[in-house]
């Protein structure tokens, strides 16, 4: 794409009182910051990063008008004066630059991770243990009210305005649907009743704070429940929303405990927004369209497309605080692409654990971690560039070191492997990246160059480290050299063919991956399908009625020895995805086996005690991995100062989030 195809991402967005710079939102993030104490002024120079380099507006992470609306127990709140203060950190650090930034102001309802959550209708929620109370009529008036109020102490707090979650599953998403408002009052039944709350708080939040500042709405625009609004009632929904009050509607797809996957890797990009483009005929207001929009490409072709007026990325903000800033450079290859796989972001946060980036460690960090530029530069060898050596060569050379690196094959290791896995494409970003960086910075490149001790022996450099990373582990079986067995690598590269019955050995996220790369559809695939979802919008909550089967032309095994469901140990918020994906596409997951032997007839196995033949004509070997060290081990023995990372380091649980952190945290050290 040539620079001037990502001029409209750069064009300024007039809202008559206010104009926002550039059409590129930072999405809603919780980061665990806001949580902890003293937290606010990491937060900042969190925002303040990404502001200077030029993001048009800025929406915070989720922030509760009420005690019962928290997310958990813990969680923020802003109903009170005096916790303004905290947040002034914020807005006046974002308003050094010409950046806005909103507070989102999101009440739990149901989804509320504790025994004071309230809802429409007192219906739990699947996805949490606590059963809401039905709020009572002063309830509800009690709570626009607070809407209201904390948008008011926004106000004070220097905001230039609110985002009200709309959507997602959450307590004004919940009025607005049948599926979790049954009430009989005038909060419930017709739309126009279901709708009252959130036109109520537009409407309430609009009077009080005046009509020079932003109020963003986040609608739900497509439910993903059978249950959930039609496409007619979104439409007269944002309607009555345009006529309370709001400034823009943001787009929001998919209740949180609908099993279809709404930001996963393995949704395509920009996958929903054609129902912003949708609703883009129907009200005057910008519209702002989001989910899985990772790459300026992407995100130029939303707004060229005329399927909205803005865009908004979440995680991609994460990954690279510079976003912008490299567009505007023309830049893009530099850009740290999320990949989308939630790992060091979602995942923390629901272990409750500080948010970063798996692809770039420094995020939420950036008071701990900083590049300083080193006063006497030596000499730093990495044997190994896999995403450990990569991201140590980075540092060590950001910091002023002269780097030499080198790989026995090309540069990336697993990422390369991973990049060929249908939905983690993306991967292959993350090895343009840090090879761009490194070339920008100097770092003499040596691929494809095994180097041995000898070649190390008389080297002086001043620090040498090994980052060889691992080899797939060879697990004891008879028959284990039989013709149809093949490791991973071999499988997923094609090296090898696979034939149409294929075993697994392992079902941990490699054998997963490998199932996935082998699943093989009919070329009358389609995602939407796939998952059940309806393009055309016909039914209620944007579903299929009938669920499209779509079974793999493989019949594939996916074994494990631990009896226990496989896949557990996979991310907390993508885990699901995996299994269902493999679920729907016919694929068999046995737990607690033992393999007995693989010979002509298949792999001989014995399951949950009795006898098995699974008569495949492959068996793939996905057993994990063992660390590659010897180098590492025969430096160490000559005496030399030697330093380990990623995966020579522990193959255990191999974990690019670990080794990028790793590396990056060696790099600031050397
Ligand atoms: P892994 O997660 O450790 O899984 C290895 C699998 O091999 C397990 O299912 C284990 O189960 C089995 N196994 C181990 N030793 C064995 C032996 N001697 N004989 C037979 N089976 C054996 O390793 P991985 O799948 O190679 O993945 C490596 C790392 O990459 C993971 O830790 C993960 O962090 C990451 N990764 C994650 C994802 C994802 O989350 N989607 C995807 C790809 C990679 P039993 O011992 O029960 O048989
Ligand atoms: Fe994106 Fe993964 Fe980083 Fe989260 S951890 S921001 S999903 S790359």
């Amino acid at each position: 794409m040539s620079d001037s195809d990502f001029a409209p991402l750069l064009q300024p967005l007039d809202l008559g009182f206010t104009r926002l710079q550039n059409r590129i939102m930072m999405g809603s993030m919780h980061t665990g910051l806001e949580d902890e104490r003293g937290g606010y002024k990491k937060l900042a120079a969190f925002y303040l990063e990404r502001a200077r380099a030029g993001v048009g507006l800025i929406v915070t992470g989720g922030v509760s008008p009420t005690l019962r609306g928290r997310l958990s127990p813990f969680a923020s709140q802003l109903s009170f004066p005096w916790q303004v203060y905290k947040h002034r950190h914020v807005t006046q650090a974002v308003h050094l630059t010409q950046t806005k930034i909103c507070l989102q102001l999101l009440h739990a309802g149901r989804y509320g991770y504790h025994p004071f959550c309230q809802a429409p209708s007192a219906i739990q929620s699947p996805i949490s243990p606590f059963k809401p109370g039905a709020m009572s009529v002063r309830q509800i008036k009690k709570t626009i009210q607070a809407f209201a109020h904390s948008a008011e102490l926004a106000k004070k707090a220097g905001y230039d305005g609110v985002e009200v979650m709309g959507s997602e599953g959450y307590l004004i998403n919940q009025f607005a649907c049948r599926h979790t408002n049954k009430r009989e009052d005038k909060w419930g039944g017709s739309l126009q009743n279901r709708i009252r709350f959130s036109v109520e708080i537009v409407r309430e939040i609009r009077q009080r704070v005046g009509y020079d500042w932003i109020i963003i709405y986040r609608l739900s625009m497509l439910d993903l429940l059978s249950d959930g609004n039609t496409w007619a009632e979104i439409v007269l929904h944002a309607k009555a929303i345009e006529a309370a009050g709001a400034s823009m509607i943001n787009t929001g797809i998919g209740w949180h405990e609908v099993r279809i996957p709404t930001i996963a890797s393995i949704v395509p990009a920009a996958a929903f927004s054609w129902v912003t483009k949708k609703l883009k005929a129907e009200v005057n207001l910008p519209l702002i369209t989001s989910n899985r929009i990772n790459r300026p490409e992407v995100a130029a072709a939303c707004l060229h497309n005329n399927e909205a007026d803005m865009v908004s990325l979440a995680r991609p903000f994460l990954a690279d605080a510079q976003w912008v800033k490299k567009i505007q450079h023309n830049q893009i290859a530099l850009i740290n692409t999320c990949i989308a796989c939630n790992q060091a972001c979602l995942d923390h946060v629901f272990n409750n654990q500080q948010a970063s980036c798996l692809v770039n460690p420094f995020a939420c960090y950036e008071t701990k971690y900083v590049i300083q530029r080193v006063e006497n530069p030596g000499t730093v060898i990495i044997i190994g560039l896999g995403v450990a050596g990569l991201s140590c060569a980075l540092t060590a050379a950001k910091r002023g070191h002269k780097v030499i690196a080198y790989d026995a094959g090309g540069a990336g290791g697993q990422f390369n492997l991973a990049a060929r896995i249908p939905g983690k494409e993306d991967y292959r970003f993350t090895v343009r990246y840090f090879l761009n960086q490194l070339e920008k910075y100097k770092v003499a490149l040596h691929l494809h160059k095994k180097v041995t001790f000898e070649d190390l022996r008389n080297n002086h450099a001043d620090a040498i480290v090994i980052a060889t990373g691992v080899t797939p582990r060879l697990p004891q079986i008879e028959g284990i050299d039989h013709a149809s067995v093949m490791n991973y690598e071999d499988a997923i590269c094609g090296k090898k063919d696979p034939g149409q019955k294929v075993a697994i050995i392992g079902a941990g996220g490699i054998g997963f991956d490998v199932a996935e790369k082998l699943l093989n559809f009919s070329s009358q695939y389609n995602w939407y399908q796939h998952w059940g979802i309806d393009c055309e919008y016909k039914n209620a909550g944007g579903l299929l009625t009938q669920p499209v089967e779509d079974h793999s032309q493989r019949r594939i095994y996916l074994l494990q020895r631990k009896n226990e469901k496989p896949g557990k140990n996979l991310g907390k918020t993508t885990g699901w995805v995996h299994r269902l994906s493999l679920k729907k596409a016919g694929v068999e997951m046995l737990a607690g086996v033992q393999y007995k032997k693989i010979d002509d007839a298949g792999l001989h196995l014995l399951h949950q005690g009795k006898d098995k033949l699974l008569a495949v004509d492959t068996v793939v070997l996905c057993a994990g991995q063992v660390s590659e060290r010897s180098l590492y081990e025969q430096l160490k023995a000559g005496g030399r100062t030697v330093y380990v990372i990623g995966g020579a380091c522990e193959a255990i649980e191999l974990n690019a989030e670990r080794a990028i952190r790793q590396g990056m945290e060696l790099g600031l050290n050397l």
